[in-house]
């Protein structure tokens, strides 16, 4: 009978459990703690709160740094631009009306999005518990 060992990250995987993907995305597009769901996390509109209000979890040690313009673009580009150059009617009214009449509501839409996906990035981090310390990680930043 062989007994089983704890591998040498069983700690962090035991963590991991602890931290649900789901929730925890959808508490930070909520704008609240990804922890407790209770706390803000912004106290601007973009800029995080260092620790959360209700739980203290450090909320400033979540690296998001480009990911949520990534993905903020990435979902406006592909569920709305698409889509709307599909349409005939972009193409056949004049450019005059046609570009305040999409890049107006694209903005809006942009910038209502974004601190919603900022959120659930962070709330991803979270749930995968990357933190800012993981920075030697980051490929990227092996040249500087
Ligand atoms: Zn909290």
């Amino acid at each position: 009978m062989s007994k089983r060992r704890a591998s040498p990250n069983s700690h962090i995987m035991s963590e991991r459990f602890h931290r649900p993907f789901l929730p925890s995305m959808l508490r930070g597009a909520r704008g609240a703690c990804p922890a407790c769901g209770e706390g803000r996390m912004f106290w601007a509109y973009l800029k995080v709160e260092a620790n959360c209000q209700a739980c203290g979890c450090d909320l400033a040690r979540y690296p998001a740094d480009d990911g949520p313009a990534y993905f903020t673009i990435l979902l406006v580009g592909h569920l709305v631009i698409v889509p709307v150059l599909c349409l005939p009617i972009i193409w056949q009214t004049p450019a005059k009306y046609v570009i305040p009449a999409t890049l107006i509501p694209l903005a809006v839409l942009t910038l209502l999005a974004l601190p919603r996906v900022k959120g659930a990035f962070i709330g991803l981090l979270y749930a995968l518990n990357v933190r800012d310390t993981d920075a030697k990680l980051h490929t990227a930043d092996a040249l500087d």
